[in-house]
C-alpha cells in the first residue's frame, strides 16, 4: 500500500514496524457538543483506512481518545472551558455532558457504519499517566514551570516544525497576535502540559498534581493514550488536517522527548469539508449535524457515499444539491445490486473474482483512492459476469466501503401497517400524557428494527440496520 505521509510530504510505501500488524491512533471527538459532518468526514476516512488495511491482510489495532477534559479554544492558556460552557448551556454536570455527547457521537458513527476502534479511552481516565510523563519531561529539561503552569520548551526539539512545514519566524508573529499574556513562556510556541493558573479560572474538572490543583493541557492526552494502549512505537497517526499544527506537532514533541526515539512513522490527515462560506465549523453558519441531515430525510449512508466519491486529501464542498446528487447515485447503486439475478446452480467465476478484487485492492493501495474503488464496483455491476460472482464481489468490496449494499431498507406492507398503527397508538398515549406507554411503544419499535422521529409534520420512521 502507498500512502501520503504528512511527515515526509510524499506518497510512500507503507511498511509497519511489525509485518502484518498495524498500530493505529486516531484523535477522537471533543464531547461538549454534537459532531458536525465535517468532523464525521474525517472519521469516515479513518474507518475506510482501517478497513482497507484489514482487507489487505493486516491486523489493525486502533485506539482513540475522547476529549472530556475541557480543552481550550486554542493552544494558548486563554479561551474558555468548552465542557463548562456546554454544561451551563444545558444545566447539566460536565460529566453528564461528556457522557451524553460521547453516546451521541457513537450513535452517529453507527449510523454511518463507522466501526468502533478496539480501544476508546477518556482523557480524564489518564491523569496519572500525564503526571508521570510531565515529571520526566521536567527532569530531562524538556519542560519548565512558569507562573504556576508547566510548559513544554519547543526550542529543545529541533524537528518541532517538521510535520507542519511551518516557518518559526512567521509563527512568532501569528502566535503573538493571538495571545497577549504569554510573557511567562520562554518561546511563543511553547505549549501547556499542566495548568494550575489560567487567565480563565473556569475549568470545571481539576485534579491534584505535584504542581498544584489543576488540569492537563490538551495535547498530552493523545500521546499518553496512544502509548498506554499501543506501546512506544506507532505505525499510523491520523486526524483532521487542522490537527497538524499545533496538536500533532505538540504530540510528536512531547512523545519523542519522553520516549527518547522516533514515535510514529506515518501521519495521515483528512481534508476539510467546506460549505459556501469556507471551512465548516461549529461557530458559523448552519450547524450541520448528522441528525439534521436525517431530519431532512437523508439516509446517513448517502452521506458516507458522498464522502467516498472524493479523495480524503481533497477539500470537499458540501451543499444540499451535491448531497442530493450523491443520494440518487447511492440509490441507483443499491437498485443495481438489488437487481442482480442469481441462479442457484451458478458457480463463482474465480478468475473474474480475483481480477476485480485485485483492481479494487489497487485502488485502495493507491493512497486510499475510494473514488476509483467505487468505479471498480460499477464495472463489476456493468459487466456480464454471472450473478453469483457479481454478488460475491459486492459483498467483498462492502467490507471496506460499508455502504450496506446488500441490505434492503424497504419495509414490506404488513410491517408498514403494523408500524403505522403503533405510531398512532403512541400518539394517543402522548395526548393522554401517558409518556411511559409512549416510550414503551418507541422501544418496541426499536426492537423491531424501526427508528421513529417526531417532526413538525408528524412522526416519521425508517428501518435501521
Ligand atoms: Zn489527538
Amino acid at each position: 500500500m502507498k500512502v501520503y505521509n504528512t511527515l515526509t510530504k510524499k506518497v510512500e510505501p507503507f511498511v509497519p514496524n511489525h509485518p502484518n500488524e498495524v498500530k493505529m491512533y486516531t484523535c477522537g471527538p471533543t464531547v461538549y457538543d454534537y459532531a458536525h459532518i465535517g468532523n464525521l468526514r474525517t472519521y469516515i476516512f479513518e474507518d475506510v483506512l482501517e478497513k482497507s488495511l484489514n482487507y489487505l491482510g493486516y491486523s489493525v489495532i486502533r485506539t482513540m481518545n475522547i476529549t472530556d477534559v475541557g480543552h481550550l479554544s486554542n493552544d494558548s492558556d486563554d479561551g474558555e472551558d468548552k465542557m463548562l460552557k456546554g454544561a451551563l448551556r444545558e444545566k447539566k454536570s460536565v460529566y453528564e455532558i461528556a457522557q451524553f455527547y460521547t453516546d451521541a457521537f457513537f450513535e452517529d458513527c453507527q449510523k454511518l457504519n463507522i466501526a468502533k476502534p478496539k480501544y476508546v479511552s477518556k482523557a480524564s481516565d489518564h491523569i496519572s499517566d500525564y503526571i508521570n510523563m510531565i515529571e520526566k519531561l521536567l527532569q530531562d529539561g524538556y519542560a519548565y514551570q512558569a507562573n504556576g503552569n508547566v510548559y513544554f520548551d519547543v526550542s529543545k526539539m529541533p524537528h518541532y516544525y517538521e510535520l507542519s512545514g511551518k516557518n518559526p519566524d512567521d509563527l512568532k508573529i501569528a502566535v503573538r497576535d493571538d495571545v497577549d499574556h504569554d510573557t511567562y513562556k520562554k518561546n511563543p510556541a511553547d505549549f501547556g502540559l499542566w495548568f494550575t493558573n489560567s487567565k480563565f479560572n473556569d475549568q470545571a474538572m481539576k485534579w491534584d498534581s505535584p504542581w498544584g490543583i489543576g488540569y492537563p493541557g490538551w495535547h498530552i492526552e493523545c500521546s499518553n493514550i496512544a502509548i498506554h494502549f499501543l506501546g512506544e512505537y506507532l505505525d499510523i497517526h491520523c486526524g483532521g488536517i487542522d490537527n497538524i499544527f499545533p496538536h500533532h506537532s505538540n504530540e510528536i514533541a512531547q512523545s519523542e522527548a519522553y520516549l527518547g526515539h522516533k514515535w510514529c512513522n506515518y501521519w495521515m490527515h483528512g481534508e476539510y469539508l467546506n460549505d459556501e462560506t469556507g471551512k465548516m465549523s461549529k461557530s458559523k453558519g448552519e450547524f450541520l449535524t448528522l441528525s439534521l441531515l436525517i431530519q431532512k430525510g437523508y439516509d446517513p449512508l448517502s452521506y458516507r457515499y458522498f464522502c467516498l466519491e472524493s479523495h480524503y486529501r481533497k477539500q470537499l464542498a458540501f451543499s444540499y444539491s451535491s448531497l442530493d446528487r450523491a443520494v440518487s447515485s447511492y440509490q441507483s447503486l443499491k437498485n443495481k445490486v438489488k437487481n442482480i439475478t442469481v441462479n442457484e446452480d451458478e458457480k463463482i467465476d474465480e478468475t473474474l473474482f480475483q481480477t476485480y478484487q485485485q483492481k479494487f485492492k489497487d485502488a485502495l493501495n493507491d493512497d486510499l483512492n475510494t473514488a476509483n474503488a467505487l468505479t471498480v464496483l460499477y464495472e463489476v455491476l456493468k459487466s456480464n459476469m454471472n450473478g453469483k460472482t457479481k454478488r460475491e464481489l459486492v459483498k467483498d468490496f462492502d467490507q471496506v466501503l460499508s455502504l450496506s449494499l446488500l441490505e434492503s431498507n424497504e419495509i414490506d406492507e404488513d410491517l408498514k401497517q403494523k408500524v403505522l398503527s403503533m405510531i398512532e397508538e403512541r400518539k394517543l398515549a402522548k395526548q393522554k400524557k401517558d409518556f411511559e406507554k409512549a416510550d414503551e411503544i418507541r422501544n418496541q419499535l426499536k426492537e423491531m428494527g424501526i427508528q421513529i422521529k417526531d417532526t413538525r409534520e408528524g412522526t416519521i420512521f425508517e428501518k435501521i440496520n
